[in-house]
C-alpha cells in the first residue's frame, strides 16, 4: 500500500465547493499526524476553477504541471438540482465528461500515485434491487430526470478499470449519499433539500411568513455531513487501494424522513410560525438506501456525527456567514 509519506502533494480538485471546504477544515482542525489530520511532509493544494478549467485539457496540464500532485482527490464536477439537471442534460454530460476524462488523462501522465474520484449515489440504475451497493452501478439504465450527470459520472468507473487495466494506474472512486455542510449552495431554487429548506425557513422567519415544505415530508434519505465525509476521503486516500468504489455513507438504519429534516431546521432557526406540507407537490422516491457495509468492514468502525448535531452546525454556519454563502 502505498500512504502519502514525506513530500506528498495532494491536489483536491473542486477544493473550494462543499466537500472540498469540509477535507481542508478537517485536515486544518484535527490533531496533527493523527488518523484525518496533516502528516510531516504532505502540501495539500485545494483548487477552484479560477485556477483552471478544468473542461479545457491546456488549463488541466498546467496546473499539474504548477503542483506535481503526488496524489488527487477529484471533487470537481457540474452539480446541480433536480430541474438544472433535467433541462440541460447534454451540458450535464459533456462538461462532467470533459472534467473527469482531463483530470484522469493529466493524472496518467504525470504519473500521480493514487486518484480518487467522486461519484454520486445518482449514477446507480432507476430499477434496481435495494440496497444500493457498489456492484450494481452498471447494471440497468440510470432515472431519466439526470441521465446526463449519472452517465458521466459512471465512465469514470470504466476509466479507472481501463487505466489500470492498460497502464497500472491507482485510479479508485468513492461514491457518497445526500452531503450537507457548511459552503454548501442554499440557492432557494437549485439546492439539494437540506440547503433549500434551511433558506426557506430562515426568510419565513425573517419575513414572518409560513415555512411551507413541498410533498408529505414522509421520503427517507441518507444524509452525511460534509465533516464524517472529509474523514472518509481522508481515509480512502491513506488507506485503501482498489479500483473498486466505496459508497460513503451512514447505514440503511439511519435514514431520516424529510419531516425530521424539517423539524431539526425549525427548531435549529428557532422559527415558531406556521409550518405545513404542501402535500399537492410531489414526494420523489419514498426511500432508495445504500448499503455502507464495504466502508465499515474496510475501514473498522466509525463514529458518524449525529445528525442534529451537523444540522446545528450547518445552520449556525448559515446564519453567520449568510451574505457571503452561496444563496
Ligand atoms: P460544489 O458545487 O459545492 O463544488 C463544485 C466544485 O467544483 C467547486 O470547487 C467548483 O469550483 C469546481 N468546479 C466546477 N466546475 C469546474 C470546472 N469546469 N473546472 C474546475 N473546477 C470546477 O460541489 P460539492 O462539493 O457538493 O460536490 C463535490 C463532489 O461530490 C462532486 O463531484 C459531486 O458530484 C459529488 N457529490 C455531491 C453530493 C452532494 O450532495 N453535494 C452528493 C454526491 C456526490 P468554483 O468554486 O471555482 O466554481
Amino acid at each position: 500500500m502505498k500512504e502519502c509519506t514525506m513530500s506528498s502533494v495532494i491536489l483536491v480538485t473542486g477544493g473550494t465547493g462543499l466537500v472540498g471546504k469540509a477535507i481542508e477544515h478537517i485536515i486544518a482542525s484535527e490533531p496533527e499526524g493523527s488518523r484525518f489530520g496533516k502528516r510531516p511532509g504532505e502540501k495539500w493544494v485545494f483548487a477552484s476553477s479560477s485556477e483552471g478549467d478544468l473542461r479545457d485539457p491546456a488549463p488541466t496540464r498546467a496546473l499539474y504541471e504548477k503542483y506535481k500532485p503526488t496524489h488527487v482527490i477529484h471533487l470537481a464536477a457540474l452539480v446541480g438540482g433536480l430541474f438544472k439537471n433535467m433541462k440541460y442534460k447534454l451540458t450535464f454530460l459533456r462538461d462532467n465528461i470533459l472534467i473527469n476524462d482531463n483530470v484522469l488523462h493529466a493524472s496518467y501522465e504525470h504519473q500521480t500515485q493514487k486518484v480518487i474520484s467522486c461519484l454520486s449515489t445518482c449514477v446507480f440504475p432507476d430499477k434496481v434491487e435495494y440496497p444500493l451497493d457498489e456492484n450494481k452501478i452498471h447494471t440497468g439504465p440510470p432515472h431519466e430526470s439526470n441521465f446526463g450527470y449519472a452517465h458521466a459520472k459512471r465512465m469514470v468507473d470504466v476509466q479507472n478499470h481501463a487505466y489500470k487495466e492498460e497502464f497500472g494506474c491507482n485510479f479508485t472512486s468513492a461514491i457518497p449519499t445526500n452531503v450537507f455542510g457548511p459552503h454548501d449552495n442554499f440557492d432557494l431554487e437549485d439546492s439539494h433539500v437540506i440547503p433549500g429548506l434551511i433558506h426557506k425557513c430562515y426568510l419565513a422567519k425573517q419575513n414572518n411568513t409560513p415555512f411551507i415544505i413541498s410533498g408529505t415530508g414522509k421520503p427517507l434519505r441518507q444524509f452525511i455531513f460534509s465533516y464524517d465525509l472529509a474523514k472518509l476521503f481522508i481515509w480512502m486516500l491513506r488507506e485503501y487501494d482498489d479500483v473498486e468504489p466505496v459508497i460513503l455513507s451512514v447505514g440503511e438504519d439511519e435514514e431520516i424522513s424529510i419531516k425530521q429534516v424539517a423539524d431539526a431546521i425549525v427548531k435549529a432557526v428557532g422559527f415558531e410560525g406556521e409550518y405545513k406540507f404542501d402535500t399537492s407537490k410531489a414526494d420523489g422516491q419514498f426511500r432508495k438506501p445504500a448499503s455502507n457495509k464495504k466502508l465499515l468492514s474496510l475501514i473498522g468502525g466509525f463514529q458518524f456525527t449525529p445528525f442534529e448535531q451537523a444540522l446545528d452546525l450547518t445552520v449556525k454556519w448559515f446564519l453567520e456567514n449568510y451574505n457571503a454563502a452561496r444563496t
